[in-house]
């Protein structure tokens, strides 16, 4: 079947023609051999190898900390106003993309975060294809994410395969169509859970809090939070209030939080709702496998493998999710 093909050595030219229509971001190795989403600029090609990066393009989103709103005695409550130029994020993979559709879940529903909102319209996804490793759980657990995306390369001899998966991705094809040809290509179907799985969200019961392995967990874990951190669908937030010394204007600012720090669920007056850490440990697998609240039953769990990667306790929790799966289905 004839297949558009654009070939490896016409990345940089494709990247190119990119840049004109706006500023492209993807996965860069940096000379600490950190990987990260940074700006492609002219000569510096993506790390396409990388299996991920430190963080993921959440950060394109939800900033670790922003204004959300401002106030003063003149104007009274303000939307910050925030110009957002488009961007394109080169190279994510299938599960960026469903942390990404997991993001827009929670932020674009029925009443949609104005700043998330601007940052996603202006955001372009193009896709990649990848190989998992020993970390990734791209596979596991049905899911009813999709890894959506306005272009998706897939990997193939000699080059990329590539498809359009919306209006804006047509026009880019447009602007690449001297460097993309026809060619009868086998192009290896990508079976991972988001792609082409028809799964609706199931409520789960909820975890037996008496499981020796919350307590397991609880006594390894250090409470760093990087798990948290470099996850691409963790997007809890804290909001503080700073009010000018002049008296007559404040602002409100969101910040990245997270549900394994024990200030997370304290309220007014001293109380907790997760007093200690296996508590929080539990909060944090239902969130992760399970789902809760409006998105029950969707597992927020990308199976992109960072948590693994980053723990300095070295803790999985994919085998706990095995046997749970198996005792409370
Ligand atoms: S829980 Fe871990 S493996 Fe799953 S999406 Fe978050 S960082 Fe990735
Ligand atoms: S990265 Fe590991 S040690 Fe740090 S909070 Fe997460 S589970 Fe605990």
């Amino acid at each position: 079947m004839a297949t558009l093909f654009i070939a490896q050595h016409n990345l940089e030219a494709m990247l190119e023609r990119l840049r004109r229509k706006a500023e492209v971001h993807g996965p860069v190795r940096g000379e600490d051999g950190v990987v990260r989403f940074a700006e492609l600029i002219h000569g510096i090609l993506p790390d396409l190898s990388a299996i991920r990066t430190l963080l993921p393009p959440k950060k394109y989103l939800l900033h670790p900390r922003e204004t959300i709103l401002k106030y003063t005695s003149e104007a009274g409550y303000q939307l910050p106003s925030e110009s957002v130029p488009p961007l394109i994020l080169f190279g994510l993979h299938p599960c960026d993309l469903a942390g990404i559709n997991y993001l827009d879940r929670i932020f674009l529903g029925e009443d949609p975060d104005p700043l998330y909102a601007a940052r996603r319209s202006a955001l372009t996804l193009i896709g990649v294809s990848c190989t998992p490793d020993e970390f990734c759980s791209c596979h596991l657990y049905p899911s009813p994410l999709k890894a959506l995306s306005d272009l998706f390369l897939n990997s193939v001899k000699g080059g990329f395969a590539i498809s359009s998966g919306s209006p804006r991705g047509e026009e880019l094809l447009e602007v690449l169509k001297d460097i993309v040809e026809e060619r009868d290509i086998n192009v290896p179907e990508d079976t991972r859970r988001f792609f082409g799985h028809a799964v609706s969200a199931q409520v789960r019961p909820e975890l037996d809090a008496t499981l020796p392995e919350w307590q397991e967990l609880a006594d390894a874990c250090l409470g760093c939070g990087a798990c948290s951190l470099c996850c691409p669908t963790c997007s809890c937030f804290d909001v503080l209030e700073f009010g000018g010394l002049d008296g007559r204007s404040a602002v409100r600012v969101r910040q990245w939080d997270n549900c394994l720090f024990k200030c997370h669920a304290e309220v007014a007056g001293g109380m907790s709702f997760r007093k200690n850490r296996a508590e929080r440990f539990r909060y944090r697998y239902r969130h992760k496998y399970r789902g809760f609240g409006p998105l029950q039953g969707i597992p927020a769990c990308v199976g992109c493998g960072r948590c693994r990667v980053v723990c300095p306790a070295g803790l999985d929790l994919r085998p706990l999710a095995a046997r749970l799966e198996e005792i409370t289905p």
